[in-house]
């Protein structure tokens, strides 16, 4: 019983939706005109730095720029990968976005300048154009549960019956297709709810059935194939149309499918591995050529690379030289450093970033929050969480968040939520918020517990006289 209990609830677990730290984020939260609404798609305050996300958006949504790099500047929390994710939540299904942390480009198993050059054929999509034969036709009859004996015995058309096998005859030139499509058509039929005397498409190849509207007058003119199907003629080549179809894939998923050591199956699991040069050198030759006879075209997309001060010397050179190429994506780069050393030397400089590269740089600095935006982005918060906090909660939980941090504020509604389910409340009260906060310690007190109690720890160098000058 205690095994069937337990297997029951790890159910319900995997049923429940995880929530990430920028699921509330649903876009930039801007009006038509690309201005900032003060509270929208999640976004909150932060308006300067969201009306310059807009102008990016739109840089990226022409797509005729490659290469420009944008820099998120500003203190931990300040939302920089907020507005990334808003960024990347704008664009369309096939503008490519990509995401890295920089810290992960530093793995053992990729080198990093093959780790960087993956990430950045992964923001580089393909819009490749195929012609798709598509045959327009007018449903004149659907018969459902019985074949069709003569030219007279439509006495079951109508709506098609999800679930039944039926024989549809549509207007066509070309017997063939339909005899080989026939069994896909029906089986789309029925999701699509065609009726006698509607005009169809159909494509070919996926054997999706659109319907496009209804016939005026409908044809009479049967002429029977088969003895249980019935066609009706038309002219030549009325009927068939040849319509373009457009997949979107990008050039990282182009290299996986032709790498031949790893296969297509690289692309669910991510293991990829070094991709060979010469893949690469193939791919662009081709996708070079299908350009020039305008089958395909690149669509520039984002490549996001956070906490871009872990890059080192090395990876800047690279990525500068990256950026020269016609098909570079638009980077945007985040950091919340001051000045500090270039990984990888003994320099320092603004963000930790080499001069050079920060020449190339549009950058953009968020600001810290107002109380107000602070309670506004709690409240967002709450709701996402789907926890609900009296007032007053909310009130303490606004002032913890001003006087530690946003995020510390945003991780207590979890337990805080939880502590009140405990008490088998509904509704998260101002106990339960100060007994979280006396469970878990913000940055702040967390170092000040640290000073006092440091010569009880390992390896600690703070000399007596200094802990308390800072
Ligand atoms: P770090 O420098 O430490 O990486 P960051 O600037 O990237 O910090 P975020 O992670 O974007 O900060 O923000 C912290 C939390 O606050 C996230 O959950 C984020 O979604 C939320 N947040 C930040 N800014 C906003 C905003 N303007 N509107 C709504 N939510 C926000």
């Amino acid at each position: 019983m205690a095994e069937l209990k337990r297997l029951s609830e790890s159910r319900d677990l995997t049923r429940i939706e995880r929530i990430g730290a920028h699921s509330h984020i649903r876009g930039l939260g801007l009006d038509s005109s690309l201005e900032a609404r003060e509270a929208s798609e999640g976004m909150v305050g932060q308006l300067h730095a969201r009306r310059a996300a807009g102008l990016i958006l739109q840089l990226i949504r022409q797509g005729k720029i490659a290469g420009r790099a944008v820099l998120l500047a500003g203190q931990p929390g300040t939302g920089k990968t907020a507005l990334a994710m808003g960024i990347a939540k704008s664009l369309g299904a096939e503008t490519p976005f990509a995401s890295v942390a920089a810290s992960e480009l530093f793995s053992l198993d990729l080198s990093k300048t093959e780790a960087l050059t993956q990430a950045l054929r992964r923001s580089i999509g393909v819009r490749i154009k195929e012609e798709a034969e598509i045959i327009e036709g007018e449903v004149v009859e659907i018969c459902i549960d019985r074949p069709l004996s003569g030219a007279g015995s439509a006495a079951a058309s109508g709506a098609t019956a999800p679930g039944k096998t039926g024989r549809l005859t549509l207007k066509t030139t070309d017997m063939e297709t339909v005899y080989e499509l026939g069994g896909k058509m029906i089986e789309a039929l029925g999701k699509e709810k065609v009726q006698s005397g509607d005009v169809i498409a159909l494509d070919k190849a996926s054997g999706k059935v659109t319907k496009l509207g209804r016939s005026i007058g409908r044809s009479r003119d049967y002429d029977a194939v088969g003895p249980n199907t019935k066609f009706v003629k038309c002219p030549e080549g009325e009927l068939q149309k040849r319509k373009e179809v457009v997949h979107c894939v990008t050039l990282h998923e182009i290299d996986v499918i032709n790498s031949r050591t790893q296969g297509f199956l690289a692309l669910f699991t991510g293991d990829t591995g070094e991709i060979r040069a010469e893949v690469r050198e193939q791919i662009d030759t081709k996708v070079a050529e299908w350009r020039e006879e305008g089958k395909a075209e690149i669509v520039p997309g984002v490549l996001f690379i956070d906490e871009v001060h872990m890059l080192d010397i090395e990876c800047f050179s690279f990525l500068n030289r990256a950026l020269e190429n016609d098909m570079a994506p638009i980077l945007v780069i985040a950091t919340n450093r001051g000045i500090t050393s270039i990984r990888g030397t003994n320099y320092r400089s603004p963000h930790g970033i080499p001069p050079d590269f920060l020449d190339r740089l549009l950058i953009v600095t968020t600001q810290p929050y107002t109380e107000d935006d602070i309670r506004k982005i709690l409240d967002i918060r709450c709701d996402e969480e789907d926890v609900e906090m009296s007032g007053e909660a909310k009130v303490l939980l606004t002032k913890i968040g001003v006087e530690t941090s946003l995020r510390y504020a945003i991780n207590l509604i979890t337990s805080a939520a939880l502590a009140c389910q405990k008490r088998n409340g509904k509704v998260v009260e101002i106990d339960d918020i100060s007994r979280v906060y006396g469970l878990f310690l913000d940055v702040k007190r967390s170092t000040q517990y640290l000073m006092e109690y440091q010569s009880q720890y390992m390896f600690h160098e703070i000399a007596a006289g200094e802990a308390d000058g800072d």
